[in-house]
């Protein structure tokens, strides 16, 4: 079955098809990292993780893009309030270029601990000020900004079909959008570059041909997009909180200076919701992925419990969910490791994956696949080879687990504690010896940085 994904754009699930033969171009709005990514913020990039690797399953060559928000992210969306990595560096005591450097570095371990593929650029904001110059200078030569005392603005009244992603009702948001206006003209209208305020020093500022100050939060998604993927590629990516406002406006500036919509396919990740509530930083107690990993819980677990929700529908988080996601990971894991390795794939249970999983990333339906082969009576060896394929997508990184030395039989673990103080003592001829002798019981051993790495394999 031919790839399907659902686009905001159009509403509905289309078929995929790439704007040059066999290459993709996906943009993901990245975090702003003046605080640490919550578990909400992060099952949007399980969710773009795993369309990243649907398509790579699908023969697709994927340049995949991930910005990093580290300056002219304000607190409110209607261009008010304090740049967030001000406001940060006010809250640590720290300056805004260490928050922005700590907050990356957090951001990033918290994708490798969820397994996401390495995107193949991290743009940061602060290095393309240039071309969000560039951007605001041709917007102005094609009539689309005005200046107030405060910032230079985009005029969103020149655009019909200004909102259309979002389906916004220019009259009724009008009437019913209760915003300080400033000197907007519009209440759509927003900031492309804000001037720096004339009481304080900002920390971070650059000059323009309009004054010193900082970009706006949109301009930049449409610069670096641009920038890495050309101003018409395949999949731009977000939260579904980036509809209305954020998405709707890198549109806007596109249009306008490029002519196109961005991207092909607009794809959203819906919330997780605590309590019933949507989890927001601005509620100051939020959960991260460390506050899982302090309870016990590995990473893992947490990817796969958004694994067990439809990227479309909103994820409940409850003890329970978390509790049970990681049981099943732990019942996935020792089963896997159980089964030798030497089968090939079953060729059936494979093109049934495939086709879940293309239908607009059908994951939970692909995930009670996997569980229908793990209780099947399809030989061990096939059902490891077969849950290989699957886990390309799934990303559980069931290979490279091994079981506890308590869950191996006792005989192979006296056999590798042996095998252990033999390679200690630099006797590699035994260590040799104890190898094949495990290779005779079925268990393989490779050794690592980490030490011995065992798993079951034919004899
Ligand atoms: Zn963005």
């Amino acid at each position: 079955m031919p790839l399907a994904l659902y686009d905001t754009w159009s509403r509905s699930v289309r078929p995929f098809a790439p704007l040059q033969p066999e290459h993709v171009g996906l943009y993901c709005c990245g975090p702003t990292v003046y605080d640490y990514a919550h578990i909400g913020n992060l099952r949007t990039y399980v969710f773009e993780d795993v369309l990243r690797r649907v398509l790579m399953l699908n023969g697709y060559q994927v340049r995949h893009v991930v910005n990093i928000t580290d300056v002219g992210h304000l607190v409110s969306d209607a261009d008010e309030g304090e740049d967030k990595m001000e406001k940060g560096s006010r809250r640590t005591g720290q300056s805004a270029w260490a928050i922005a450097a700590h907050y990356t570095e957090a951001f990033q371990s918290d994708w490798r601990a969820l397994n996401l593929l390495e995107p193949t650029a991290w743009p940061r904001a602060t290095d393309h000020i240039p071309e969000q110059l560039e951007f605001i200078a041709e917007l102005q030569r094609n009539g689309y900004t005005y200046q107030t005392s405060d910032g230079v603005y985009f005029d969103t009244t020149r655009q019909d079909d200004y909102g259309h992603l979002a389906r916004l009702e220019r009259a009724g948001l009008r009437a019913g959008k209760r915003v300080a206006m400033g000197e907007k003209r519009d209440a759509c209208d927003f900031a492309l570059w804000k001037f720096s305020p004339a009481d304080s020093q900002r920390q971070m500022e650059w000059d323009s041909p309009w004054g010193r100050g900082f970009p706006g939060w949109h301009i930049e998604c449409s610069a670096m997009s641009a920038k890495y993927l050309g101003p018409w590629f395949d999949i731009h990516c977000g939260g579904e909180d980036h509809v209305g406002v954020h998405h709707s406006n890198e549109i806007a500036q596109t249009q306008a200076r490029h002519g196109t919509r961005l991207a092909n396919f607009w794809m959203h990740g819906h919330f997780l919701t605590l309590d019933d509530k949507k989890m927001t930083k601005a509620d100051g107690d939020f959960v991260r992925l460390q506050t899982l990993i302090d309870q016990g819980i590995d990473p893992l677990a947490y990817r796969y419990l958004c694994l067990t929700a439809h990227y479309r529908s909103t994820l409940r988080f409850t003890e329970e969910a978390i509790g049970g996601a990681q049981s099943a990971l732990d019942r996935l894991r020792k089963a896997y490791a159980s089964w030798p390795v030497g089968g090939t794939a079953h060729e059936d249970f494979v093109s049934r994956f495939n086709a879940e999983v293309n239908q607009d990333l059908n994951v939970p339906r692909a995930l009670a696949l996997l569980w229908e082969l793990v209780r099947s009576d399809v030989p061990a060896a096939t059902r490891r080879a077969t849950v290989d394929h699957f886990d390309t997508v799934l990303g559980l990184r069931l290979d490279d687990w091994q079981a506890p030395v308590q869950q191996v039989p006792a005989d192979i673990a006296a056999l590798l504690a042996s095998r252990q103080e033999a390679r200690a003592a630099g006797d590699w001829a035994e260590a040799d010896r104890l190898r094949n002798a495990l290779r005779d019981q079925g268990w393989q051993v490779e050794d690592s940085a980490d030490g011995q790495r065992w798993s079951r394999c034919e004899k």
